[in-house]
């Protein structure tokens, strides 16, 4: 009687604990648990531990010698050695059957890709990576654990939008089917993607989440790297001491564990924060240490001189030293970098100061003209940052109250278990308290599901609209592209953008500007067939969806819709207003992976659309816009 209810919290618990080390390389139920623990915290102890076993692991059975290559893969992957993270996943996989999808394959695979990005290219990577999350879509933990570092590589590749998504659903994923090892690794690159649309608050909570975690776990590279990245964030944030401080520590840890790379890097953030606190001599001293310490290991790279070019550049052009401040900029600038746009843009305007300093005033002016591109470029880029950003900022609270109500759930259940055990002699109150707290639980878990549906409701739609959002469109945007190939099927998208529709907020305020988008929204219900799908896409741009339909339907859907628009003659506040449409059509390619490529294509048929002097429909045609693709995102203003 009792063991049955306790049986019955267990399971009901165990809704909420996930399993005692549920890691992504999936070997928690096998006595090398532990070891992957260590290869977790300490990878570098582990790496040498793991080549032993090896060694000897002839007579060993099959699944443990893949998982120990599996392991050893993973630890490989943390210190960065790329070339020995993949020979060990290729042993790993040699050993399994061809195609297998088991945890510890799927790991490997995933690992595989990821550290190959350097060979086959990000976009390889993340077809691989789709490839493996849609095989197991139906395993939380394995799908998180692949969702974590294909948002990875999203974010890598500059699609904000995908990153977050996948980082999200990852961390969410994680936090409730994972160990929190895993779950603090999402929760770190969910950071950076929230940090990279500038959502520090939310960025910090996250880092700070991970520190007390690595810090608990003495897990030290984690924990130094965490460290480095909350130094980052309040740097941007203008909160200079505490940033000094975070890189102060993770400098002591780096130079600790004899990472130099790491203390490198460290140092070389020491400086970045010591400029922006005007301690220009500290500054300086520490620029050069990064530079001894780099250049003693084998692991500096290209962007790391462009990066300690650059803050000698702000250095010197701090100091009043403009020659020595242009000829670091221009390091920094070169061509052929990979650093993040924003900062380079900034560059630019930094070396036009130094220019105007010296007297060269056309390099100046040149420099200017340039930065001031990449900043109209950037404004889109932003536009799409403060959506993403408000969106996440959104859901991360929700997806936080979730969990703080979890864990209570869980601890409450783990106390009642535990008191219950030692009071057998209260057998019926103990019962009791069971039922109560079964009771308790179901009912915590359904007025959390009810709240999680209207949440999702709230979170889908736009407010002034009515439309779903851009989340929600670009979402069901990625579940037709998905459907759409796994089904040979077609899908067109069509990106409307509404025209002069500043001059009209301009002439007639912004309030009827805000009616109109209403109009415009009634319009597309009434004009587009039920089974087409669309939602606002950011201020005065919609999607639409046209599932199995030709690029020719989709274009007479369109046009009606365009024509239904111009004939409306609206009476606002005894005002006659009429606005138009200009609509860019693009079909799903088979190879397109990303609805970002789908996107970009009805970008550029949008552009077309606008420069033949809009109220028109467009259709992208690769032999006549291929060519357009740069134009597109840089002088159209979105
Ligand atoms: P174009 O034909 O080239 O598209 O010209 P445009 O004036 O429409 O240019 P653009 O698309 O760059 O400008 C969009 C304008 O839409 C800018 C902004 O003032 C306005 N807008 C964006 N969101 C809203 C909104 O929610 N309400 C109102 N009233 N205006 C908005
Ligand atoms: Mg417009
Ligand atoms: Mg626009």
């Amino acid at each position: 009687m009792v063991r049955l209810r306790v049986g019955c919290l267990l399971a009901l618990a165990s809704l909420f604990v996930p399993a005692a080390y549920a890691a992504c390389v999936g070997t928690q139920t096998g006595d090398l648990a532990p070891m992957e623990e260590l290869a977790f915290r300490d990878p570098a102890a582990a790496l040498p531990r793991l080549a032993t076993m090896l060694a000897s692991s002839a007579d060993m059975p099959i699944a443990h010698r893949a998982a120990l290559h599996a392991i050893s893969a993973e630890a490989a992957r943390q210190m960065g050695f790329s070339r020995q993270a993949i020979t060990e996943a290729d042993a790993g996989l040699a050993l399994l059957p061809g195609g297998e999808m088991s945890d510890l394959a799927v790991r490997m695979r995933t690992v595989r890709a990821v550290v190959s990005t350097n060979v086959g290219g990000i976009d390889a990577a993340t077809v691989e990576l789709t490839r493996i999350a849609e095989a197991i879509r139906e395993r939380p933990l394995a799908y998180g654990c692949v969702l974590r570092d294909r948002g990875w590589l999203n974010f890598r590749d500059g699609n904000p939008d995908q990153a977050l998504d996948d980082l999200l659903r990852s961390y969410s994923l994680l936090r409730r089917h994972a160990s929190r090892e895993e779950a603090m690794v999402a929760a770190g690159r969910l950071s950076m993607a929230q940090f990279s649309v500038r959502d520090y608050k939310q960025a910090l909570d996250l880092v700070d989440e991970t520190i007390a975690f690595f810090r608990e776990q003495n897990a030290k590279i984690r924990l130094a790297t965490a460290l480095d990245r909350r130094a980052n964030i309040l740097k941007a944030a203008g909160r200079l001491d505490e940033a000094l401080l975070a890189a102060e520590e993770a400098l002591r840890i780096h130079d600790d564990i004899k990472d130099r790379v790491g203390t490198g890097l460290s140092q070389m953030r020491m400086c970045g924060v010591e400029i922006e606190r005007n301690a220009l001599p500290e500054a300086a001293r520490w620029c050069d240490r990064a530079e001894e310490t780099l250049s003693r290991t084998t692991g500096m790279d290209d962007n790391d001189y462009r990066t300690l070019a650059a803050l000698r550049g702000r250095l010197y052009l701090a100091l009043g030293k403009s020659k020595e401040a242009i000829s670091q900029f221009d390091r920094a600038i070169a061509p052929g970098g990979a650093q993040p746009a924003d900062d380079i843009a900034e560059l630019y305007e930094l070396r036009s100061r130094a220019y105007a300093a010296v007297g060269n005033y056309s390099a100046a002016f040149t420099d200017q003209g340039e930065y001031l591109r990449r900043m109209r470029e950037q404004g889109t880029l932003d536009r799409i940052r403060e959506v993403a950003q408000l969106r996440v900022q959104f859901e991360n609270e929700q997806e936080k109250q979730k969990i703080a109500l979890l864990e209570q759930d869980k601890k409450l259940a783990e106390e009642k278990l535990t008191s219950q055990m030692r009071t057998t002699q209260l057998v019926s109150i103990a019962g009791l308290t069971g039922l109560v707290t079964a009771f308790f639980l179901g009912y915590a878990l359904l007025s959390h599901r009810r709240h999680r549906a209207e949440l999702i409701r709230l979170a889908e739609r736009d407010e002034l609209t009515g439309l779903l959002n851009r989340r929600a469109i670009v979402r069901k945007a990625v579940e037709y592209l998905t459907r759409a190939r796994e089904s040979k099927g077609t899908l067109v998208i069509g990106l409307i953008d509404l025209d002069h529709f500043k001059s009209i907020n301009d002439r007639f305020g912004h309030a009827v500007g805000d009616q109109l988008l209403q109009r415009f929204a009634a319009a597309m219900r009434t004009t587009l067939h039920t089974r087409e799908v669309f939602g606002r896409y950011g201020g005065e741009e919609f999607l639409v969806l046209f599932p199995d339909t030709s690029l020719e339907e989709a274009k007479q859907s369109s046009e009606r819709l365009r024509a239904y628009l111009k004939d409306q003659r609206l009476r606002i506040d005894d005002q006659e207003v009429t606005v138009t449409l200009s609509l860019g059509l693009s079909g799903y390619e088979a190879g397109d992976v990303l609805f970002d490529q789908v996107a970009r294509r009805a970008d550029i048929a949008l552009y077309v659309a606008k420069t033949q002097g809009r109220d028109r429909v467009e259709i992208y045609h690769p032999s006549r816009h291929g060519g357009l693709a740069s134009i597109a995102s840089t002088s159209r203003q979105r």
